[in-house]
């Protein structure tokens, strides 16, 4: 047993779990460790320890004992943006700008259909797709914050649940002061293992600076994470530089909002003192490639970001502007479109591209210490990729493999804090069949009053 394990664990004659016979280990922690023919122990959600099979095998005895030869097994994959509940608005208006995509679709239709039962029943959708395509943590933004936990917990993924903010009434807050009082009520009275509370501002067309501070205000009051789209649009950072003479970031650091506990989400238009500004201060971003191609919003300069050292990880953003949840195949488009866009194949190198989808994001949403990487201590969230499929053969490299090769289908087997949540392919927390049929029911009656507007 390693010397890192917490002292509270003691020794165990038997534990819960070992994994075991692995073709390839991945632990994506610092030292870009392989390792062939591994095993994973697991006591109590956390990780007791890992290394060769016949090591491990020979040194515990657990209640259960899987073999997964045929299988990568890595840490699961961080979506560090995403609005779940919006699931249910997939597909409903494509191919237009965010302004008017927001304004004429989103806001208009999120007014009459976000209620309770819809974003729980949204939120269940996507935490499917999600750890069915290996996501085993969501950072999210959203109005009835408690219906995302609440789904989150019963289909038995981690996360942050993000409480929206916005100057204008909400599906949840008729009044910005009620909208405080919420917010305040979210946060006080969120106590999930698997969850944890905090506070998303829309945007800073949406909010204003009284409002922002506040929002921050009350993050810092309870050491939440305070969230926010930033510089997603060139109209955004030109129309911030008009009213203030500042760039977004620069705004936000002149009220002091930058911080190790903040996260900004898009940074698509950001300057190069905004790069300095948000390194200096650890305040993490979030790349949403697929959703600002999607809308047109531009390229990220994450190369940049990365030979910088910022804390960086991958969203998908919501599923109506993606229009999917794969982080797997998110982190393909990052390592390709970055190569093609700057015609230099050696950015976003796959393994640079695979911490940002586990480690790095884990970091980026503050929860690094805990998530992101197979070792020993942390939680045992952990994905088995299939590796028998005609596209994973020849496999001479498993990291080359995960980001250009690998499928979402390829997830067989997915662990939360421990526990199983996916086996040979199948979600066993929920029951699938009924969630989606509930799902095409709601989804068939937003299209019809949407046509009949
Ligand atoms: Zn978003």
């Amino acid at each position: 047993m390693s010397q890192k394990f917490p002292k509270d664990f003691g020794v165990h004659d038997i534990l819960d779990l070992i994994l075991c016979d692995v073709d390839y280990l991945i632990t994506c922690s610092n030292d870009l460790a392989i390792i062939q023919n591994g095993a994973v122990a697991i006591l109590k959600g956390r990780i007791y320890d890992l290394g060769d099979s016949e090591e491990i095998k020979a040194r515990y005895r657990a209640r259960e004992t899987l073999s997964l030869k045929g299988y990568i097994l890595m840490p699961g994959l961080i979506n560090a943006h995403v609005h779940a509940p919006m699931s249910l608005f997939r597909g409903l208006a494509d191919d237009l700008p965010l302004e008017v995509w927001l304004s004429e679709v989103i806001f208009p239709t999120e007014s009459k259909w976000v209620k309770k039962e819809t974003v729980y029943l949204g939120s269940l959708l996507s935490f499917c797709e999600m750890i069915l395509s290996g996501v085993t943590c969501f950072c999210d933004g959203y109005f009835f914050e408690e219906e995302v936990v609440r789904a989150a917990v019963e289909v038995g993924i981690r996360g942050i649940a993000g409480q929206g903010i916005l100057d204008f009434p909400t599906p949840d807050a008729p009044s910005s002061d009620r909208m405080f009082e919420r917010a305040e009520r979210f946060l006080s009275s969120t106590h999930s293992e698997m969850v944890r509370p905090s506070l998303f501002c829309h945007a800073l067309y949406t909010c204003s600076a009284a409002t922002v501070k506040r929002t921050k205000e009350l993050c810092q009051a309870y050491g939440a994470l305070f969230q926010i789209h930033l510089a997603e649009t060139e109209w955004e950072r030109s129309k911030v530089l008009e009213l203030t003479g500042k760039s977004p970031v620069e705004f936000l650091e002149d009220l002091a909002l930058l911080d190790e506990n903040t996260l900004c989400v898009h940074g698509v238009w950001l300057s190069d003192e905004d790069l300095n500004i948000l390194n200096d201060r650890g305040t993490g971003l979030v790349h949403c490639l697929e959703s600002n191609l999607k809308l047109a919003s531009g390229v990220a300069n994450l190369p940049l970001w990365l030979e910088r050292g910022l804390k960086v990880g991958i969203g998908t953003d919501g599923p109506a502007s993606n229009n999917n949840l794969d982080v797997l195949g998110e982190m393909g488009m990052v390592a390709k479109l970055h190569k093609g866009f700057r015609r230099d194949p050696t950015l976003c190198s796959a393994w640079e591209v695979l911490k940002l989808g586990t480690i790095l994001g884990a970091r980026a949403i503050g929860l690094g210490e805990e998530i992101g990487s197979l070792e020993v201590g942390k939680r045992a969230d952990c994905i088995a990729l299939s590796i028998s499929e005609p596209h994973a053969i020849p496999l001479y490299n498993p990291i080359s493999h995960i980001v250009y090769s690998a499928k979402a289908s390829d997830v067989k087997y997915v662990w939360i804090d421990g526990k199983p949540i996916v086996r040979d392919g199948r979600l066993v927390s929920l029951n699938l069949e009924e969630m989606l049929k509930e799902a095409r029911r709601i989804s068939q009656e937003i299209g019809k009053r949407r046509e009949s507007v």
